[in-house]
């Protein structure tokens, strides 16, 4: 028999306390499974080096974390532990074929500037296997921050990384 589960979310990227209420207000009433904030995305993670942002990181996930003690959809996504978190390279970009309104494949979600060819191509995986990136442009934290750390430490603790 073939069961099929579906689960909503909803969520906004944080960047004040005030946001976080005003959200949470706004959309309780939706009929979601979660209701999920996250920090924001930016080049090198730049916006967190700031040190001002420290004390106000620290009051947007207290504020999180009352709302999730009230409503269980509430929820402090898992990037906020990982504001500094980068790997070397990125092995999990080959998990994804992001492309434009053009049909142009990029490097990934977060470098639409950085186009590996045309979905179209014959060898569009060729080619986006063979492509290289700068990693001081990356995006911290990024989609793929949470899989890259994964396979980082299945490639220095386990036995067989290539067969997970
Ligand atoms: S931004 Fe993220 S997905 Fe893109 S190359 Fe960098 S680590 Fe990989």
């Amino acid at each position: 028999m073939l069961s099929t589960i579906t689960v909503s979310d909803i969520q906004w990227m944080a960047t004040d306390v005030e946001g976080v209420h005003r959200f949470y207000e706004a959309n309780r009433g939706l009929d979601v499974d979660y209701i999920s904030f996250r920090p924001l995305e930016s080049t090198g993670g730049s916006y967190y080096k700031d040190e001002s942002r420290a004390f106000q990181t620290e009051e947007i996930t207290a504020a999180i974390k009352a709302l999730a003690e009230q409503d269980e959809r509430v929820t402090l996504n898992f990037k906020w532990n990982m504001l500094d978190q980068q790997e070397d390279s990125c092995t999990a970009q080959w998990a994804q074929i992001a492309l434009n309104e053009r049909g142009e494949v990029m490097y990934c979600c977060h470098k639409p500037y950085q186009i590996v060819g045309h979905v179209m191509d014959d060898d569009i995986l060729e080619k986006k296997a063979r492509a290289q990136t700068d990693m001081r442009m990356c995006d911290i934290p990024c989609r793929m921050t949470a899989p890259n750390m994964f396979v980082a430490q299945a490639m220095k603790q386990r036995k067989d990384p290539y067969f997970i």
